[in-house]
């Protein structure tokens, strides 16, 4: 695939995760927009499970890599991907920016000398140049980044901006891949801990009611998450609910929280912040309800109403019953 697009899929537990079929649809138009081979690696303890998944539409090959740990580890990481760039020579190669990434791709990047951006929101190919942006100062400012000189750039994207590819839409080739990775790993891995503070996944949600500073008191949080019930909806927040310790950060969109995209995302009494922003702009519908006609939150919404949120509350909840 010399030249070509690398994406690295990404599983846990026994699950192919999202982000590994949004880096598809990516390298999908990436690839297709600079004449590139599209090419799928999984390095997993048994990756065979992952190909047929991976094969997606624009993919023209799948790589397995046997790991010799069960679940991840960086250095085997590290090692497994460094050996893949050095045999298949990519120009682009695509990671989630997850955890699991971001302990191996940046010290990769720094190390062979790669070009390299981290959290990207969108990548394109200008006049054969790649370019990608990502934020910068608290996405206060977008910056575009392009990177002259480099044979190949590493990405860390940032997972729920783009749409997932239909896993096992296209079936291509499988082809496994021998590395040398044993006694590269340096951790144990011992167990997973659950998070027990929430019993909720905001980001896999279809319907967000999502309240801010606008709900002015704790004691008001419950009519809301009643209303929620009703809608069918699940409740989210704006960062200063979990700041004071009202609801707990699993429920927190924006940049220091959950990027998330739903089919429907109802704002009430959010100003839209831009690390808020951050977090929802990708909904399909976004709904905002605000006392103030300058809230920004109405610059991103697609229907919007300058209201009370309690009394639309109140109407909702009536026209519910
Ligand atoms: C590094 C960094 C990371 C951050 N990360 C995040 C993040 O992940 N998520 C996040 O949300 N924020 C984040 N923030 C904070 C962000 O800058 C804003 O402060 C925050 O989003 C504001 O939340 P809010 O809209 O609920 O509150 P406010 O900005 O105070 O807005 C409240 C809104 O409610 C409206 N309102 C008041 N009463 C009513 C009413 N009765 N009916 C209808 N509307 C009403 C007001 O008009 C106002 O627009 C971050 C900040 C920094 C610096």
């Amino acid at each position: 695939m010399s030249g070509g697009v690398l994406v690295l899929a990404e599983a846990r537990r026994g699950e192919l995760r999202e982000v590994s079929l949004e880096l598809l649809s990516l390298a999908a138009e990436l690839s297709r927009a600079a004449g590139m081979a599209l090419t799928a690696a999984v390095i997993d303890s048994t990756p065979e499970r992952f190909a047929p998944a991976l094969g997606a539409a624009g993919v023209g090959e799948v790589l397995t890599v046997r790991a010799p740990v069960e679940h991840f580890e960086a250095h085997v990481w590290e090692r497994a991907v460094e050996q893949l760039i050095d045999s298949e020579q990519p120009a682009v190669v695509l990671c989630g920016h997850t955890i699991d990434a971001l302990g191996f791709a940046p010290a990769l990047a720094a190390r062979l000398r790669l070009g390299f951006a981290s959290d990207v929101t969108a990548a394109s190919f200008d006049g054969g140049a790649l370019r990608v942006r990502r934020g910068a100062y608290g996405e206060k400012l977008i910056a575009e980044l392009s990177f002259p000189g480099s044979d190949c750039t590493l990405l860390t994207v940032r997972p729920g901006i783009f749409p997932a590819a239909e896993a096992g839409g296209a079936s291509g080739p499988v082809r496994a891949v021998e590395l040398q990775l044993d006694g590269a790993a340096r951790t144990e891995h011992l167990e997973f801990v659950e998070v027990t503070e929430s019993d909720v996944d905001i980001t896999k949600a279809e319907f967000l009611l999502s309240i801010g500073r606008g709900v002015e008191d704790k004691d008001n949080i419950p009519r809301f998450e009643q209303l929620a019930g009703q809608l069918g909806a699940t409740l989210s927040v704006s960062r200063p609910l979990v700041d004071a310790g009202w609801m707990p950060s699993a429920r927190q969109v924006g940049q220091s929280g959950k990027t998330v995209k739903p089919r429907v995302y109802l704002a009430m009494g959010i100003s839209g912040a831009v690390q808020h922003l951050a977090g929802m702009r990708g909904a399909d519908t976004i709904i905002a309800v605000n006392s103030d006609p300058e809230a920004p939150i109405f610059g991103v919404a697609h229907y919007g109403a300058v209201a009370d949120m309690f009394e639309v509350a109140d109407e909702l909840a009536d026209a519910l019953s």
